[in-house]
C-alpha cells in the first residue's frame, strides 16, 4: 500500500531481491505489476516442496525491517495453482493463480492458499452477481432497512442507522456482506451510495424533526470528490437538516486513510453533517487524532458489547472508550445490544446509546412510523 512512495518502491526491490534469493536455481520469477510477483517452479519432488518454499517465503518477506527509520512489517499473501497436465496455458495458471491469491487475501496476511476447482465455480458466481447488481438498483431491487438507535437514558428513540438491503428476484434477501464488496470492486458503490444518501434523507423527512439519520460510507467511496456533491445534493434534495444526517466512517477506514479524512471532514463540516466512528475499538487508533477530527460520535464495535457481562477484558475497553469519549465530548453508541443485560451493562458503563437486536432489525420505511408510535409503550 505504500506503492509509489520511495520508501515503498524501495522496499518492493529489496523484497524482489530476496524473493530471487529464495526462489533459487530453475525457477522462473518477476515482477507482475503493482506489488505482485509471479514464480514459476518447474522442477520439484512432491507439492509439499512447494507449500514449503510459500511458507519460507512468508517468514522470510514478513519479517520486520528497519527501512528510512521507520520499522516496517510486509503482509505476504500467497496463491498456488499447480498445473494438472498438458492442456493448461501459462495464461490458466496465473488466472487459477490469482483466485488462490484472492482467497489468500481474504483470509488475512501470511497465508497461502491453493487454487482448487470450486474457486472457478465461485468466480463465476461473483460474475453473475456483479452483472445483476448493475441491475438491482435501476429495477428498484435495493431498499433501505431502519435500524432504530435508543438513548440509554431517556429510553426515546434519538434516530435511526440506515442499512441496505438487496431484494433479489431469485435469491431472495441479501444482506450487505454479500454483495458491498462487489459492489466496491466494481465500482458500482458510488452510485449505490447516492442512492442511500438520497433515499435515506427523503425517508428521515418524514420522521419526527429530532431524529436523525445514520448512512455508512464505504472506503471507496471516502476521499473521491463526488462524495462531497452526493451529501449535498441529498440535502438539498430532501431539505432535511444537515445535522440530522450523519455519516458513519469504520474506524478502520479512518485512520488508513487520515490525509483523505482530513480533507473530508472539514468540508462535511462546513455542510454541518456529523461524523460517526463505526466500529470502534477495532482499529488501533491514535488518541493524538481523534483530538484533531471533528468528529461527534463513536459506535463501539459490537464485538465489544453483545454478552460482554462476561469478559472482563472487554468490560475494560468498553470503560476506556467511553471515558475518552466523555473526556473529548463525543457521543457513544454501543452496537450489538441484543438482551437485556447488554443494556444494563452499557447503561451501568455510562454509554448515551444502544442499539440493537433487543430494541429492533432494521425495518423497512414502512414499518418505522409504527415502530416509532408503539415504542416504550
Ligand atoms: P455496520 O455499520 O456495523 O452495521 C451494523 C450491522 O450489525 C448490521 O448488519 C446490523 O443488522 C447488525 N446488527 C445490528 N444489531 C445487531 C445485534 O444486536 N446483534 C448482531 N449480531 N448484529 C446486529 P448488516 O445490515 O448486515 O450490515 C453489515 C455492514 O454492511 C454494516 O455494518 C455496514 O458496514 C455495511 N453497510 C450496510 N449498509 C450500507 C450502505 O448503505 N453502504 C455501505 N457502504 N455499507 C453498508
Ligand atoms: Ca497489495
Ligand atoms: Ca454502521
Ligand atoms: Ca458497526
Amino acid at each position: 500500500d505504500t506503492l509509489g512512495h520511495p520508501v515503498g518502491d524501495a522496499l518492493l526491490t529489496d523484497v524482489a531481491r530476496e524473493l530471487s534469493h529464495l526462489a533459487g536455481e530453475g525457477v522462473i520469477f518477476g515482477r507482475i505489476g503493482g506489488d505482485e510477483f509471479g514464480m514459476l517452479v518447474t522442477d520439484f519432488a512432491r507439492r509439499g516442496d512447494v507449500l514449503a518454499l510459500a511458507q519460507r517465503i512468508i517468514n522470510e518477506v514478513g519479517r520486520s525491517k528497519v527501512v528510512r527509520n521507520a520499522r516496517i512489517t510486509i503482509g505476504t499473501s500467497i496463491g498456488i495453482a499447480f498445473s494438472s497436465g498438458e492442456s493448461d496455458t501459462i495464461d490458466d495458471l496465473i488466472r487459477n493463480a490469482d483466485l488462490a491469491l484472492y482467497r489468500a487475501k481474504d483470509a488475512g496476511r501470511g497465508t497461502a492458499v491453493v487454487f482448487d476447482d470450486t474457486m472457478h465455480r465461485e468466480a463465476e458466481e461473483r460474475r453473475l452477481l456483479q452483472e445483476d447488481l448493475r441491475l438491482a438498483l435501476d429495477g428498484g431491487q435495493l431498499r433501505i432497512g431502519y435500524q432504530p438507535i435508543v438513548s440509554v437514558r431517556q429510553g426515546d428513540i434519538i434516530g435511526f442507522e440506515a442499512l441496505v438491503r438487496w431484494h433479489h428476484p431469485e435469491r431472495g434477501l441479501l444482506l450487505p456482506s454479500t454483495f458491498i464488496a462487489l459492489a466496491e470492486e466494481t465500482g458500482l458503490i458510488e452510485s449505490i451510495g447516492a442512492w442511500v444518501l438520497r433515499q435515506a434523507c427523503s425517508d428521515a423527512m418524514t420522521w419526527p424533526a429530532h431524529m436523525r439519520v445514520a448512512v455508512n460510507i464505504s472506503p471507496a467511496q471516502f476521499g473521491s470528490a463526488a462524495l462531497l456533491n452526493h451529501v449535498a445534493e441529498a440535502l438539498a434534495a430532501s431539505g432535511l437538516l444537515p445535522d440530522r444526517l450523519e455519516l458513519e466512517i469504520t474506524e478502520a477506514l479512518f485512520m488508513n486513510h487520515l490525509a483523505e479524512s482530513d480533507g473530508f471532514l472539514r468540508d462535511m463540516r462546513a455542510l454541518g453533517v456529523r461524523i460517526a466512528l463505526d466500529d470502534f475499538g477495532t482499529g488501533f487508533s491514535s488518541l493524538g487524532y481523534l483530538t484533531r477530527f471533528p468528529i461527534q460520535k463513536l459506535k463501539i464495535d459490537r464485538s465489544f458489547v453483545s454478552g460482554a457481562t462476561d469478559f472482563e477484558n472487554r468490560k475494560a475497553v468498553v470503560e476506556a472508550i467511553v471515558g475518552i469519549a466523555k473526556s473529548l465530548h463525543f457521543e457513544t453508541t454501543a452496537e450489538g445490544v441484543e438482551t437485556a443485560e447488554d443494556l444494563a451493562w452499557v447503561r451501568s458503563l455510562g454509554c448515551d446509546q444502544a442499539q440493537g437486536y433487543h430494541f429492533s432489525k432494521a425495518l423497512p420505511i414502512d414499518h418505522v412510523g409504527a415502530f416509532i408510535l408503539g415504542f416504550g409503550n
